[in-house]
């Protein structure tokens, strides 16, 4: 059982805030962005700084307690009960080298940071559909940005990581130091300790022309085989997604689109006007827009392009990785989630990949998706009443598209992490093995246990024997 003076041995050590359940500051440090996830760890523990994770480790490993990490709360796909959750959003260093193209980012700095302070010197690190993601915790898993078939993986860009391996000890790494974590750490998530932060190339880019155009759901088959005709003709420099959305009637959606269901094409050019319009000029003819929001834009209005959520919600969401997405896949796809299905998912969308996304894999690196043609995402909410619907929908159209599928996926869209095997999807073989290896040698004891983990159950050290009585509702720092 952990005991008031073992947390407050911890509150000690360390400068940020530490709590328990029910003291002011716990609901904040444990709140996740999927309001289906529940984080009740034992203690939470604000790290400040590097210091702070450090003995945050030591005193979980010295106690043999689980430890958790949470920057954003973004990647809450399961709950945490018990242990100790290192929360870094406080963490915010960030420091941008204008000449070498570099910034080195602290582990709780969100991308919608990184490009306040970046995009007035004309450089963008390579984020993903919204920019309220955490840049370690996505990056971490390989990271599939927005311009990813120009520039390839977030983590293709990674110089080098602070991370505090479970022994309690800050490293740096890089190509020279630890290659094989660096090389792991690139795709491998969070199984082999704590990144305090990490130092990435940022990439120039003047002009910018994007944003979305929503048609009419009942438009999808024509909408869709049209956009699997064109995205092939894109430049890698044109970025593009297609999505079904059964919008909710709730305010974050813009009036019009309040209870609808649509198609939602998105594009982001990188570049002149005029040649974005050139390029998207096919796909603006292909039906009568609802909305159509694609234009000149500030680089910081980039999240306008997916449009993702800013509140949180709760959701369940899996996805897959495509080897093909050829006419027998869109039937199949609009069978199972089209105008005349009974879908209840609010987001279901296609992502193509390959150009630079192609290139590195096994051997070099972690991350996963390197031969696939399309990034499948499946996302529901779990609220009452479709909350059963969600889980069932979510099944079938994973079912229908089985068929296209490499049968992994990408571990940031893999959705509930299920037993060793599921996980192990995320992954080739190849690269899950060398994983589980390293896995064994950073962390016998398994404390980096929670979410999606490798071979949690074979790796697993000596559980305390005793769950821990609730501690006190007070502040202990
Ligand atoms: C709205 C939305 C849009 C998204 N769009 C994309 C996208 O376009 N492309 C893409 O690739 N992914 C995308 N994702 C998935 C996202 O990249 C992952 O969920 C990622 O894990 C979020 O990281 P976080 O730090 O923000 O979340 P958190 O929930 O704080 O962390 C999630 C996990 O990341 C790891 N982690 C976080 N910080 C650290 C650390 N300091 N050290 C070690 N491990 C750490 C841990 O495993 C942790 O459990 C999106 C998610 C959402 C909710």
């Amino acid at each position: 059982m952990l005991s008031l003076e073992e947390i407050q041995t911890l509150a000690a050590l360390v400068a940020g805030p530490v709590t328990a359940p029910g003291a002011p500051g716990y609901a904040e440090d444990t709140a996740a962005f999927n309001l289906a996830a529940v984080y009740r760890p034992d203690v939470a523990l604000g790290a400040m700084n590097a210091a702070d994770v450090v003995a945050g480790i030591q005193w979980a490993a010295a106690h043999n307690i689980p430890i958790a990490v949470q920057a954003t709360g973004h990647g809450a796909n399961s709950s945490i009960e018990g242990g100790l959750l290192i929360n870094t959003s406080r963490m915010q260093d960030l420091q941008i080298d204008s000449v070498e193209r570099t910034a080195r980012i602290g582990a709780g700095v969100k991308w919608r940071s990184l490009l306040a302070a970046s995009v007035p010197l004309g450089l963008v690190g390579l984020h993903g559909s919204s920019t309220d993601v955490g840049v370690v915790g996505y990056t971490l898993g390989g990271g599939l940005p927005l311009l990813g078939r120009a520039y390839g993986f977030a983590a293709d860009h990674v110089r080098s990581f602070e991370i505090v391996t479970p022994d309690g000890v800050l490293r740096h790494v890089d190509a020279e130091h630890e290659p094989e974590l660096f090389r792991l750490l690139r795709g491998g998530k969070g199984n082999f300790g704590i990144v305090t932060s990490l130092t990435c190339n940022l990439l120039p880019v003047d002009e910018f022309y994007g944003g979305g155009i929503f048609f009419p759901g009942t438009d999808a088959a024509n909408v869709l085989s049209t956009f699997n005709r064109w995205w092939p003709t894109l430049p890698t420099k044109a970025a593009t997604s297609i999505a079904l959305l059964r919008l909710p009637d709730l305010d974050f959606v813009p009036p019009p689109l309040r209870a609808q269901f649509v198609v939602h094409l998105r594009f982001a050019y990188p570049g002149p006007q005029e040649e974005a319009e050139t390029l998207l000029a096919p796909m603006r003819m292909v039906s009568s827009p609802i909305m159509d929001m694609v234009g000149p834009m500030s680089y910081l209005d980039v999240d306008m392009v997916h449009f993702d959520p800013q509140e949180p919600l709760p959701y369940e969401e899996a996805g897959a990785l495509l080897h093909s997405f050829d006419g027998d896949a869109e039937a199949a796809f609009l069978a199972a989630a089209g105008p005349d299905s009974d879908c209840p998912l609010i987001l279901i969308e296609l992502r193509p990949l390959g150009g630079a996304l192609s290139l590195g894999g096994v051997g070099t690196d972690a991350v996963s998706g390197r031969d696939a043609a399309f990034s499948l995402l499946a996302i529901g909410l779990t609220a009452p009443p479709i909350a059963t619907a969600t889980t069932a929908a979510i099944r079938s159209l994973l079912q229908a598209m089985a068929p296209y599928s490499t049968g992994r996926t990408l571990v940031n869209f893999h959705g509930t992490p299920g037993d060793a095997t599921d996980r192990a999807r995320a992954w080739s073989p190849q690269a899950y093995e060398e994983l589980a290896t390293a896995k064994s040698r950073w962390d016998p004891a398994n404390l980096l246990r929670f979410g999606h983990t490798i071979r949690a159950e074979a790796a697993q050290g000596p559980e305390r024997a005793d769950r821990p009585a609730p501690a006190p509702p007070a502040e202990l720092s």
